[in-house]
């Protein structure tokens, strides 16, 4: 059996040990006679699975009560659209701070239904930054603040989420699971699985009561996140194979000490490669600035095109798969998300000083 170092942006690696268990279970889920695949939704084994993914959740990221947690589909790019939908009426405002393109896409979408203002000083800064403090304008009451708590494409993150005077909304899409959340001024949540969490398909939306009690009827109903929240995610047939698998990744990171200990694991891997890039300023470029460097996403370009070329090349020919830049931004990234391990991690770093001796 082959597994090669997977630094994917997502869909991306998965722990081996959840992989064999789902190969176990595969045609028989435990004695039901029957895959997970092809089980009803509405049958007593999948409920189970269901409520403890749930329940799973709950506990790993100390999810206050006064949350309602649901798994949807449509990824994150359909929160994008669902949550002015439901949350921004046409005659109130949102501020969306943009980090890098995943928010400014949420920003596009709002427009659609309400006002929205940006903070834009990180854009101003070529997204290698995220700002210090949020700049709001004054006199405007704010539905909600929007904010990507980690920038994929850019590999800048929030150390601290801001502190804001009203509602955060949060796209945890690239790094939920992989430090705690501080939920105090949080309104709603929400991440695609398919990076920290499990498979593509299922999406993660924490929405606070509070929140929720606000929002718009006059929505279709696949829509409207009170649908969901009234059938607990089983108003239509939710991504069972999904859910199931991401449940086990839930018991995975039990293992591995929680969210703490993934944190600590995701702080020493991204550690090794800033590492090497600090060592050697002459070779590598990172492009976030250290205060906002990403744990999960590493990114980073070689002195010149060419040589860019060149690792790209030799990193491939190594089998280290997912190191090229997103098209947007070029150079590398190297996505360390929880299920990649200290020693893929130590492999690459090794690679990138190799690289530099070879090319000195
Ligand atoms: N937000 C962020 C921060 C992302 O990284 C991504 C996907 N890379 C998205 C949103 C879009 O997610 P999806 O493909 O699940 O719609």
């Amino acid at each position: 059996m082959k597994r090669i170092d997977n630094f994917n942006a997502g869909p991306s690696a998965l722990p081996l040990s959840v992989l064999e268990r789902v190969r176990e279970e595969l045609v028989d889920y435990q004695g039901t006679g029957m895959s997970v695949m092809e089980m009803s939704h509405r049958s007593a084994a999948y409920e189970a699975i269901h409520d403890a993914a749930e329940a799973k959740l709950r506990r790993l990221l100390n999810v206050p009560d006064d949350f309602r947690v649901l798994f949807l589909q449509g990824g994150a790019s359909l929160q994008f659209a669902m949550l002015p939908m439901n949350f921004l009426g046409p005659d109130e405002t949102a501020l969306y701070v943009l980090t890098g393109v995943w928010s400014e896409k949420a920003a596009q979408e709002a427009v659609r239904f309400g006002h929205v203002v940006v903070d834009d000083q990180a854009k101003a800064e070529g997204y290698t930054d995220v700002p210090t403090q949020v700049m709001r304008p004054a006199d405007v009451d704010l539905r909600y603040v929007h904010v990507t708590s980690n920038n994929t494409i850019y590999g800048t993150q929030w150390r601290e989420l801001p502190v804001t005077d009203s509602p955060l909304v949060i796209d945890m899409s690239s790094d939920i699971l992989s430090r705690p959340v501080d939920w105090t001024n949080v309104g709603v949540a929400y991440a695609g699985a398919q990076k920290n969490l499990g498979p593509s398909g299922v999406t993660v939306v924490f929405v606070r009561d509070s929140f929720l009690a606000r929002a718009n009827g006059d929505v279709p109903t696949m829509l409207g996140y009170p649908t969901h929240v009234k059938q607990r995610s089983l108003y239509n047939t939710p991504p069972t194979f999904a859910i199931y698998i991401m449940g086990l990744v839930l018991d995975w990171i039990e293992e591995q000490g929680g969210v703490e200990g993934i944190a600590a694991r995701n702080r020493e891997k991204a550690g090794l490669l800033y590492r090497v890039i600090d060592e050697y300023p002459d070779f590598y470029l990172g492009h976030a600035k250290e205060r906002a460097r990403s744990d999960v996403n590493v990114t980073f370009r070689l002195r010149d095109d060419e040589l860019s070329a060149r690792f790209l090349a030799e990193a491939t020919k190594r089998d280290f798969v997912g190191v090229k830049g997103h098209r947007s931004v070029g150079g590398c990234r190297v996505s360390l998300y929880n299920a990649v391990s200290v020693e893929s991690a130590t492999r690459f770093a090794t690679f990138m000083e190799d690289f530099v001796r070879a090319h000195r």
